[in-house]
């Protein structure tokens, strides 16, 4: 089977984004690059995530061609091909309706950097305005205003995330979706204060720092 590892990330990652919220029905769309073969593993379009197998995932070049898999492609298919033509370090595109983050999509706001958080998204998520889903047209403005950082909302649809892999990609969807939903909860009580411009350079700055790593041991221990 082509890309097979991609294609299992590409089912699995779709199932957590159902367990973990992130997602309803056959909404959304996630995919991974294969930059050396010159393909992409892309949900297909209107597929239940639950009962999605690896076999199912369908694989593109970087043309939108199809080349195996048995369902078409997301319609999404050419936003994830510009952010990939777009963005030579990123290896994974994710896209949800996510409750929190499509709020502030559908208000037409960039979600404020009330928690540090944001940092895993980048400076600013900014708001790309409305464009009919599945079009070149969005593929176009998603890819040309997501600017150097990992997220974008779009206007009146969803967000979507990129990463280095899928895990990123998929940890920056959750990340964003958190920050949005506890400024929708700290706006319920007040208008919230936001970090300013240099708390949230150094937010990025402990971020590229953060992950798992074993301890600093002692020098002939
Ligand atoms: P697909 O099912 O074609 O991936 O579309 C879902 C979607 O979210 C469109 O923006
Ligand atoms: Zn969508």
């Amino acid at each position: 089977m082509l890309l097979e590892r991609e294609r299992t990330l590409v089912a699995e990652y779709g199932r957590m984004l159902m367990m973990e919220g992130l997602t309803r029905g056959t909404a959304g769309n996630l995919s991974i690059v294969n930059r050396s073969r010159g393909l992409v593993a892309i949900k297909p379009s209107a597929i239940e995530y639950l009962e999605a197998v690896p076999e199912d995932i369908a694989v593109v070049d970087f043309d939108g061609r199809q080349v195996e898999g048995p369902w078409k492609p997301s319609s999404e298919t050419p936003m994830h091909l510009a952010l990939y033509r777009e963005r030579p370090e990123i290896g994974a595109v994710v896209h949800t309706h996510s409750p929190f983050a499509t709020t502030f999509a559908c208000l037409e706001r960039e979600i404020p950097p009330v928690h540090y958080l944001i940092a895993m998204a980048g400076p600013r998520i900014p708001c790309i305005p409305y464009v009919p889903f599945g079009t070149e047209a969005l593929a176009g403005s998603v890819s040309a205003g997501m600017g150097p950082g990992k997220a974008a909302l779009l206007a009146h649809h969803g967000l979507v995330t990129v990463g280095a892999d899928m895990p990123e990609a998929f940890s920056v969807a959750q990340a964003v979706e958190f920050v949005a939903e506890i400024t929708w909860r700290a706006s319920c009580v007040a208008v919230p204060p936001v970090l300013s411009p240099e708390q949230v350079e150094d937010a990025l700055r402990r971020m590229a720092r953060y992950g798992r790593s074993a301890p600093a041991r002692e020098e002939g221990s």
